[in-house]
């Protein structure tokens, strides 16, 4: 019998910390403080100087930070904010939330990541802001954007839940994603490559004025307790989330380097086995690095060869099945099939392969020796 192989197994990771999460936990519970205080403040320092960045505010969700971020813009009715329509629903909902209009812009065969001709052929003099997601965990190459976007009063607000840790050289630097924009906006969620065991976010920024104004907003917008300035949210950070995010941050950079480690070892196999052909690999930017919270192919016959790896005991998973702009809820913003070629096309071919730190070469031998066998037929 051959045991299943999950996308993703938390529970080997959880085996490497196990006493370090619980005497942090117990640490919490020593305290009985629950939500904000000295975890989450240590969790935001720590964020700071891990990415580089001067303000990292905590709260409670990716999506949250992408609201607030935006909220802290005043991105309102009547305002455009541009996007990727291949990306998780919330990149786009939290534009919609606010009243604005998301517009979507297509993406790269190759990288799946939104490509610039697109996003400048789709400003008006309504953008506000343009929201790059920096999805499967690669940056998109901001900095063409920067110096086209940035003089026209058009701010760049990063969607980086999946690209915690990932960076991208600029000129002699290498600059963490989420660092680069106005603000930066990641995800805590349990399956991130940095996952909480709850949900959690955050929002980053290089702007002192913007990042108290997010600090304010997380808390129904008071700056004092009680003394409301403006309207915000209740969208505060857990003390227990922060307590696990910061033991697992200690690790981050050595589990980074496993998945990247796995990835190389996907394309060795899928080299060895010849499939080439029939499946094409993830493309690493030059100047990336890469965190591979996804491995995500592009594969002939997906959906057969989806259902055979399910009947070999493997799981993928398709990221995304519907593109932004063809959910039922966007109806009313008029687009159809065809208006996003490409997205439309990798919603039809992508299968996203088992791909977590503590992964062995025998299982991802298992998962490419079961792809070759499917193409043998
Ligand atoms: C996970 C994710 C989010 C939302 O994060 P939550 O913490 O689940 O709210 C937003 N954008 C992208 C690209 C994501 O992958």
């Amino acid at each position: 019998m051959t045991r299943n192989l999950p996308s993703l197994d938390l529970k080997r990771n959880y085996d490497r910390i196990r006493d370090e999460i619980r005497e942090a936990l117990e640490g919490v519970l020593d305290s009985q403080h629950f939500i904000m205080g000295p975890e989450v403040e240590s969790l935001e320092r720590e964020t700071e100087s891990y990415l580089g960045v001067d303000h990292a505010i905590g709260c409670a969700s990716g999506t949250d930070a992408l609201l607030l971020a935006l909220m802290g813009l005043d991105i309102k009715e009547g305002d455009e904010v541009i996007t990727t329509p291949y990306s998780f629903f919330a990149s786009a909902s939290c534009i919609a939330r606010l009243g604005a209009t998301p517009v979507f812009a297509d993406v790269d065969p190759d990288t799946y990541l939104i490509d610039m001709d697109k996003v400048m052929e789709n400003i008006t003099s309504k953008t506000r802001a343009f929201m790059p997601v920096h999805v499967f965990g690669q940056m998109v190459p901001l900095e063409g954007f920067y110096d086209d976007l940035v003089p026209k009063g058009i701010e760049i607000i990063e969607d980086a839940a999946q690209a915690f840790g990932s960076w991208r050289e600029k000129g002699k630097d290498l600059k963490r994603a989420g660092t680069w924009g106005k603000a930066g906006c990641f995800s805590f969620f349990p399956t991130k490559n940095l996952g909480g065991y709850g949900d959690g976010g955050m929002v980053t920024t290089n702007e002192s004025d913007y990042s108290e104004r997010i600090s304010r907003l997380r808390v129904h917008g008071a700056g004092k307790t009680y003394y409301h300035d403006e309207l915000g949210i209740n969208s505060r950070l857990d003390a227990i989330q922060a307590a696990i995010l910061r033991v697992k941050l200690r690790h981050l950079d050595e589990w980074l380097e496993e998945r990247r480690l796995a990835a190389d070892r996907y394309k060795v196999l899928a080299a060895e086995y010849g499939l080439l052909e029939k499946i094409s690999l993830p493309v690493e930017l030059d100047g990336n690095f890469h965190i591979y919270h996804q491995y995500v192919i592009r594969a002939q016959d997906r959906d057969e060869l989806m259902k055979y790896l399910s009947s070999q005991e493997i799981s993928s998973r398709i990221y995304y099945p519907v593109c932004l702009h063809l959910q039922k809820c966007f109806s009313y913003l008029g687009y159809s099939e065809g208006d996003m070629p490409v997205a439309e096309s990798l919603s039809k071919s992508t299968l996203a392969l088992p791909i977590f730190p503590e992964i062995t070469s025998e299982e991802q031998e298992r998962v490419i020796s079961a792809i070759a066998d499917f193409y043998k037929g």
